[in-house]
């Protein structure tokens, strides 16, 4: 299978895309086409333990690799995992389930793609002949950055630099990232917001002067954003993985399928689902979750994006994104495959701020999507109601996902069984979490999660008590027009 630039008309292999990171022509490597499933490869797939359920995925999604040479990428890439099922599906009440994705070592979901990236994109790297140093340049709302230097950590052949919105993270998220180890990682944090740190990325991508300096210090860039295809197939593993295992337990059935709602930020998750419903999956609507940062709700409505809007910091931070950089390759199919109108859109997004679909296109939209929000007060909310409901505890992403769930639920009267994505562990938002289940805290982030232990007798994974005292190893802060200068600083110093 080719993959195409989202704004060019370029095809490229699959290990070509994931080098690369991002085309040349600043668009995002998108499939031209996706295989076909029927009920019967699901319910074989649900006869798979999970890495071989993304071994036999990824061989269809990605051409140049086989099978056998994917199913040890992915035992060696799922073998820190703290649950035996990688991603289990937990029954929150009749009808309605939650995808728990945060079982990898930093306790986000962001694990389930970069602890397989790294593996993938060496063996791409090989295939392609490439000799460089692989620089992975990363911008991160908060869970991408950890994940990315924990993926990459002593990585032959790689070396990885964060830059991480100052101020912009909760605290659990900046501690680690600022104490990872490794020879080849580097941490900034910029003075700006998430979508100041995404563009600058996405600039030094396009910059020949930094793209030659970087070449003299024998390196060649690439990108664990999910705008790098290596990140997307891992992702549409787990939502064909979890439909095999409804089927399979009689939770869902082939006709009626289930909804799946996605607490969303850059919309790299909820468009993996949306690949997983083209290949096959019995995936109804898709119910895209914000918080305060509501453009996408609004799109999804109006078909009009516009991000000239005040940017929110939340309890949700991995979701505070204006610019959702993954739209675009389902802008692609909305286009049904005009790049130019895609190139069109990005264009008046980047000048103006805005740019409005077709009114046949907005039907389409509406018609795949349902999109709603969820501000602090309302996750806050949906945490202590789903506490003590359910005794089932959530982080302010997934509860996000669960209060717009439940609005569509009423809103629609639609009685489809219901997936939640879970996105992060609710230990890594412990202090938030605590204040919403009613958990007095007396200490700083760090003690909220042992409090919150002691309180729900939840279990909290064993990362978080050892975070507090950790040194710290990277204090480097840069202006946000000068992160160029921070990535060759961290390789030259
Ligand atoms: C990254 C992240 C999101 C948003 O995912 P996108 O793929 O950017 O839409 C949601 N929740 C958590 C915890 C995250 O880390």
């Amino acid at each position: 299978m080719a993959f195409v630039s989202t704004r060019g008309a370029e095809r490229v292999s699959a290990p070509e895309a994931i080098v690369r990171g991002i085309a040349p022509d600043g668009g995002l490597y998108a499939p031209e086409a996706l295989p076909a499933w029927s009920r019967a490869d699901f319910a074989a797939l649900a006869r798979l333990d999970y890495p071989a359920r993304a071994a036999l995925i990824l061989s269809q999604l990605l051409d140049g690799f086989t099978q056998e040479e994917l199913l040890p990428m992915a035992r060696n890439a799922y073998a820190r995992f703290d649950d035996p099922q990688i991603a289990p599906l937990r029954a929150l009440r009749d009808g309605q389930y939650v995808l728990e994705l945060f079982h990898g070592p930093t306790m986000a979901f962001k694990d389930m793609a970069l602890q397989f990236l790294p593996r993938l994109l060496t063996a791409s790297a090989r295939k392609q002949g490439e000799q460089r140093e692989i620089a992975i340049l990363t911008a991160t709302s908060g869970d991408t950055g950890k994940a990315a230097l924990e993926g990459f950590q002593d990585v032959p052949g790689t070396s990885v630099t964060v830059f991480y919105p100052l101020g912009g993270v909760s605290a659990v998220q900046e501690k680690q990232m600022v104490t990872s180890a490794g020879k080849n990682v580097h941490v900034v944090a910029v003075k700006g917001n998430f979508d100041d740190a995404q563009t600058g990325v996405k600039t030094l991508f396009g910059d020949p002067a930094f793209i030659d300096s970087m070449a003299q210090r024998g390196k060649t860039l690439s990108s664990a954003n999910s705008i790098n295809l290596g990140r997307l197939a891992p992702q549409v593993a787990y939502y064909l993985s979890a439909c095999a295992d409804l089927l399979a337990d009689g939770k869902a059935d082939w006709d009626t399928g289930v909804n799946v709602c996605v607490p969303t930020g850059n919309f790299g998750n909820i468009l993996a689902a949306w690949y997983a419903k083209r290949m096959g999956a019995p995936i109804r609507k898709l119910i895209c979750a914000s918080n305060r940062n509501d453009v996408l709700t609004d799109f999804i409505r109006t078909g009009v994006y516009d991000k000239r809007r005040p940017f929110h910091k939340t309890i949700s931070p991995s979701m505070d994104i204006l610019i959702s950089s993954n739209l675009e390759r389902f802008l692609l199919e909305l286009a049904q495959g005009d790049a130019r109108q895609v190139r069109a859109w990005m264009e008046r997004l980047k000048t103006e701020g805005i740019y409005e679909i077709a009114p046949d296109q907005k039907a389409v939209l509406a018609d795949i999507f349902f999109g709603g929000c969820a501000d602090d007060e309302k996750t806050r909310a949906a945490i202590g109601r789903v506490w003590r409901e359910e005794q089932y505890l959530m982080d302010p992403h997934t509860a996000v996902a669960e209060a717009v769930a439940r609005d569509y639920r009423q809103e629609t009267g639609d009685p489809a069984p219901l997936l939640i994505v879970s996105t992060a562990s609710p230990y890594k938002f412990a202090a938030d979490v605590a204040q919403a289940v009613g958990c007095p805290v007396s200490g700083d982030a760090f003690d909220a999660a042992q409090e919150l232990e002691a309180f729900t007798q939840v279990k909290a994974p064993r990362q978080v008590a050892e975070l507090k005292s950790l040194p710290v190893l990277h204090t480097r802060i840069c202006e946000k027009d000068r992160m160029g200068e921070a990535v060759l600083a961290g390789f030259d110093d």
